[in-house]
This record gives structure tokens, sequence and C-alpha cells, in this order.
């Protein structure tokens, strides 16, 4: 169903067009091997949500990680030809499972896999922007990932985080929301700090803020605190609020679209 509005009251209800960024912690376990719970749970709200009316559109990461489950390897591959492989095989396992999940559910998905040229370049950003907006004009839920199996240092985009920002920017989301194994920002590492506090709201990106970004992500993601706070950036910059938090319950995003406070929110200018 598409409203023709990007955001408009329906029944008292706000719908919003949301980007929804799933990390590799939330949807693999340290493994590699499939969350099954995360990641069954996550197609059931998103479903619901888009049911409810609001447009979505999933970067999901997880390709490389999938890869090295279904492969048997230790670890995330530090060789370039291994991780395209690796991602070349968790990609399909990831898109396999997000179309049983979401056809359980009546919805549609469609993949757009893009290295940094297709949006660099205005003509091939162009095109990618209309292969979206006609995604979701057609009602599908489209699901966005780096393309991992040619991507050379040259030319990737480097990170989820930022790809979901630019995607946010690309659609004007109302919302860009950050699945990850983090409640959100904290005012000092929480692992090390034990009196580190969640930082609710963000109005503007200090230095002090940035430098909150310290320490690196999971063992099989790319990103940490430090490419969440670049998304962050590039979000609120074009008029999009981007909110930090934790993916091990889907149910949140519930009250996220409530407007409840949940996780950190980075509130645009
Ligand atoms: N594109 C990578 C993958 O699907 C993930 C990048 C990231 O974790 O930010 O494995």
């Amino acid at each position: 169903m598409n409203f023709g509005i990007d955001c408009q009251l329906l029944k008292g209800l706000i719908i919003t067009k949301i980007v929804i960024k799933i990390g590799t912690s939330t949807l693999a376990h340290p493994s590699g091997h499939l969350n099954i719970r995360h990641i069954e749970h996550l197609c059931k709200v998103i479903s619901d949500l888009k049911n409810a009316g609001h447009e979505i559109i999933i970067v999901s990461s997880g390709a490389i990680g999938m890869g090295v489950g279904k492969l048997g390897l230790k670890g995330k591959p530090t060789d370039i030809e291994t991780k395209q492989a690796a991602a070349a095989i968790g990609q399909c396992e990831l898109m396999y499972t997000y179309d049983k999940l979401f056809n359980e559910y009546n919805h549609n998905i469609g993949q757009i896999l893009i290295t940094a040229p297709d949006v660099e370049d205005e003509k091939r950003r162009h095109n990618f922007e209309n292969t979206l907006f006609r995604l979701l004009e057609l009602d599908v839920i489209p699901i966005i990932n780096e393309n991992d199996t040619v991507s050379v240092e040259e030319i990737e985009i480097g990170d989820n985080d930022t790809l979901s920002a630019i995607v946010a920017v690309s659609v004007k989301a109302d919302l860009l929301v950050l699945l990850s194994d983090i409640d959100g920002l904290y005012t000092a590492d929480p692992h090390l700090d034990s009196n580190a506090q969640i930082i609710s709201v963000v109005k503007e990106i200090t230095p002090e803020i940035e430098k909150l970004g310290g320490g690196k992500g999971s063992s099989l993601g790319t990103g940490g605190m430090v490419t969440k706070i670049h998304a962050a950036k590039i979000a609120t910059k074009a008029g999009t609020d981007m909110i930090i938090t934790n993916g091990n319950n889907p149910e949140i995003l519930y009250d996220i679209v409530d407007g409840k406070t949940i996780g950190t929110r980075f509130e645009s200018r």
C-alpha cells in the first residue's frame, strides 16, 4: 500500500519512513551461524510495522559473518579474496532467510547490493535511488548491503553504519535505527567503567561526543561506535534523526515508532 505521502496521520498513527540497519552481531552468533530467534522476531515485528503502514528499508550486514559460519572458518577472514568468497556464500543464506520469513507475513523483499561508486557518481546514484523508490512504490521491503563480493578497498563504502546513513539521506527517511549489540552511546566504555551512563539524546555531535566513539565492534562485524557517530553526522545533517539501540529485543521497534526514548537518539538539525 502506497500512501503517497512520507509522513501522515492515519487513525492517529504517524506513518514514518524508517531505515533499519541490522548489524552482524544481531543476526548471527559469534560462530557466524544464524541467530534464528533474533531474525525471526525481527522479521515478525518489521512485518507488523509495515502492516501498520510504515515504510521500511533494511540495511543488513551479516553476509561475511554468515559465510564464515557456513564454511566453518575459525574467524573473519583477513585476506580480501576469502572475505569476498565468504560474502558470496553468506549473502545467499541471508536473503534466503529474509525471503522465507517475510513471505510468512506476505511481504516481498528486494535485494540491492552497492559499492561506493554507485552513490558517489551522480548518474549511478540516481539509478540506485530510482530502484529504491520503485521498490517502495511496489510495497516491497528493500534489503541493502554493500556488494562485498566485488568490493575492494578503493571502491568500498566500508561499513554498513555509513551505508545506512547514505540510504536514509537518499530516501529522506524520518528515522534511521541502528540495531547493534550495544544499548546506545555511553558516557564512558561500559565494559571498562561501571559508572558509565547511557546518553539518551545527543543534540549536537561535539568533539566530546566524537571522543566517546572509541572502541571496536563485534568480531564478525565491521563498525563500532566510531562508524555509528559518523553515520549520525551524515543523517542528522540531512534532517534525519538517528537512534542507536540494542537489536536483542526487536519489540523495542514498536516503542521507537511510538516516540519513546530508547537507546541514544541523535537529533537532526
Ligand atoms: N557488508 C558486511 C557484511 O555483510 C558488513 C559490514 C558491517 O558490518 O558494517 O558482512
